[in-house]
């Protein structure tokens, strides 16, 4: 099936077609490692993670890149705050972030690209937007962009330059020769990292890292460039004059996908408004894969509402999956050659297998998605009340297990300490069976209480009696 895409730039879905063949070239916005990543984070990386999986499971070879705002007026902030040394909170809080989207499985970017490692290419790029009468010179030694020379404003976000006026971010500045200009060069002010340029010593504005970044490794054009819908203006507005300036090929990007923002309890979250979830303190609220269930049963556009009573739903709906699936593992492992429940687990995974792709062919519409696997889950509940052998239960685990390396929320059943931990627990739970067999409760008490305590619970069933984690 076709996969579409809807394309901010066009305003609707299309086919997703790369530009050379089946190589796909991909950008998402990265973090200012300045202060702890949050959900919002987590919701658009876990969203792009997603995007790359899918992409990477129909078959395209993509290029997966990010960037890393190393250097940013908000590090220079914290610097003068804390008295730290940029290196030093670039490095506690990157460190944060890395170990944040590990827990979420997030892991599918190639390149984390450092801005502070692209001066060569960021001066490069502005050197040639100066040459074409883009940018000028400040008598400070910073480099603006001239918003007047360029005419292709708004075909991303179709707003007016005009709202790049004071009010709307910008300072006034009497560097400026028109205040909606913004800076690609920022030269140094006492006390603030630097680094040599032609201009004199400075570092780059915000919108130029991406586009240096991005043209350096993908050249003058690319397939998808994604981020939170909150950067469409003006940040992306500023790519895109930047880079079709510079290089003069238009599209810059060929699709553009933007995530729903975050909100906690209805509003957007601040610092300022005591709603501020750091992603490592809702990891403490959230186990990483109910957390990650929750952001993707959402589509991706739609804003997602952070509060306790959804978190706690969407956590109990993650537990019915996950012990759906772990039910249907352990039917697999009693090895029963077939079952009356049989016909209708086949069908019930054939119809999965075509809703959840179709789901997500439709512009990656996890929820929709992930309502298949709910119904595939739902039909291995009943057939395993009635009974089934271990091929249906193992087609449909092939097929929950698809949908997975896609989603990435399931308990990891593979592996060699996934099946070893499986089999220690099936070995204790027929050791507790033989002692009850020889009446001797004090010993299958104790196993039963023991591996409650690691939560694990025992519950009876027509085939015996089978382990499930709490
Ligand atoms: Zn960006």
């Amino acid at each position: 099936m076709v996969l579409r895409i809807y394309n901010t730039l066009t305003r609707r879905k299309e086919d997703f077609v790369p530009l050379h063949g089946n190589r796909v070239s991909m950008f998402v916005c990265g973090i200012t490692p300045q202060d702890s990543a949050h959900v919002g984070h987590a919701k658009t990386y876990v969203a792009f993670d997603v995007v790359a999986r899918y992409l990477r499971h129909k078959g395209y070879a993509v290029f997966y890149l990010q960037n890393v705002t190393d250097m940013e007026d908000r590090i220079i902030e914290k610097m003068e705050k804390t008295g730290r040394d940029w290196k030093d909170i670039v490095s506690q809080y990157w460190a944060e972030f890395q170990e944040g989207m590990a827990a979420l499985r997030c892991d599918s970017v190639n390149l984390y690209a450092r801005a502070t490692d692209y001066i060569p290419e960021i001066v490069a790029q502005i050197r040639g937007l100066l040459a074409k009468g883009y940018a000028y010179v400040a008598p400070d030694g910073s480099v603006y962009y001239d918003t007047t020379k360029y005419t292709d404003w708004g075909k991303l976000s179709g707003q007016k330059i005009e709202k790049l006026l004071p009010g709307a971010r910008v300072t006034p500045d009497p560097n400026k020769r028109t205040p909606a200009d913004f800076a690609l060069w920022k030269a140094q002010k006492p006390g603030e990292p630097a680094w040599d340029s032609p201009w004199g010593k400075g570092r780059p504005g915000w919108h130029i890292e991406d586009t240096a970044i991005s043209i350096h490794h993908f050249g003058p054009q690319y397939d998808l460039h994604g981020s939170a819908v909150e950067h469409v203006f003006p940040h992306h507005e500023a790519e895109i004059a930047q880079a079709e300036a510079f290089t003069g090929v238009t599209p810059f990007v060929k699709v553009w996908m933007h995530t729903g923002m975050l909100m906690v309890g209805g509003e957007e979250m601040h610092k300022s408004l005591g709603n501020f979830w750091a992603l490592k303190d809702a990891l403490k609220v959230a186990a990483p894969e109910e957390l990650r269930f929750f952001l993707l049963n959402a589509h991706y556009r739609s804003p997602i509402d952070y509060t306790a009573s959804g978190l706690d739903e969407a956590r109990a709906a993650y537990r019915r999956l996950r012990d759906g699936v772990e039910s249907l593992r352990a039917a697999a492992r009693a090895g029963k050659e077939s079952g009356p429940g049989d016909a209708g687990l086949r069908k019930a995974t054939d119809d999965a297998n075509r809703d959840f792709f179709a789901a997500m062919d439709d512009d990656m519409n996890t929820r929709e998605a992930i309502a298949g696997m709910f119904a595939l889950v739902a039909a291995a509940n009943r057939a395993l009340d009635a009974g089934v052998g271990r091929g249906a239960a193992e087609h449909a685990l092939v097929a929950l297990g698809t949908f997975d390396e896609i989603l990435a929320f399931l308990p990891r059943g593979g592996g060699e300490t996934g099946r070893l931990l499986t089999g220690l627990l099936d070995f204790i739970v027929q050791l507790r069976e033989d002692a009850r067999k020889r009446k001797d409760f004090a010993v299958s008490d104790a196993i039963r209480t023991n591996l409650s305590a690691i939560g694990v619970v025992l519950e009876d069933t027509k085939d015996g009696v089978r382990w499930k984690r709490r």
